[in-house]
């Protein structure tokens, strides 16, 4: 989608600004993560609403590095199932919205991957293994509805009464063909207002 895309260039050039060239990557990599703190990104474009979420892998299945232990399999699973619940997690207002898929990205944590997952991982992954002390994984999830009105579209709550996962903070950016913003929501406000 091409605001979405849009967006998620700003975003990268905003962080990028001010910070040395050579260190580009590691520093949007560093900025983006933090333990319970997740990312919530949102296009608004025609009768469309994506989202991206992205969060430590640490804050939603308790480790961050591939693994085969049956134990941490099966909390991949559950979070993956959580997280592919989009009518759970998110409550819109304002405007009939339908989810139309839900793409859930736990290629950072699951030990089996496909070659074309593979292939990607290596162009992103410039630390080397994840195995590396230190190291870092981020999952991420994209969402897709199609809205009756986009343009009536007045909220969006994240989780049923308090934030997913624990989760201590998702820095929220929006953006529309009318404007954008941004709001940080804590345990106490998972209310995203659009206007
Ligand atoms: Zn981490």
């Amino acid at each position: 989608m091409k605001l979405l895309e849009q967006t998620l260039t700003q975003l990268i050039i905003i962080s990028l600004a001010g910070a040395p060239a050579a260190a580009a990557s590691e520093y949007v990599r560093h900025q983006a993560h933090a333990h319970g703190i997740a990312e919530l990104t949102i296009a608004l474009e025609g009768n469309r609403l994506e989202m991206i979420f992205t969060s430590p892998a640490m804050s939603l299945v308790g480790f961050e590095h591939k693994t085969s232990n049956p134990q941490h399999i099966a909390a991949v699973a559950k979070a993956a199932m959580a997280l592919g619940d989009a009518e759970a997690l998110f409550t819109l207002k304002g405007t009939n919205c339908a989810a139309d898929d839900a793409q859930v990205d736990m290629s950072a944590v699951t030990a089996s991957i496909e070659p074309e997952t593979q292939k990607n991982l290596d162009a992103h992954d410039h630390h080397g293994t994840d195995d590396e002390e230190g190291s870092h994984a981020d999952i991420s999830a994209h969402y897709s509805y199609t809205c009756a009105d986009i343009a009536d579209l007045q909220s969006l709550r994240l989780g049923p009464g308090k934030l997913p996962f624990s989760l201590e903070e998702v820095n929220v950016m929006w953006v529309s063909e009318q404007g954008q913003g941004a709001t940080v929501l804590t345990p106490e406000n998972q209310l995203i207002e659009f206007n």
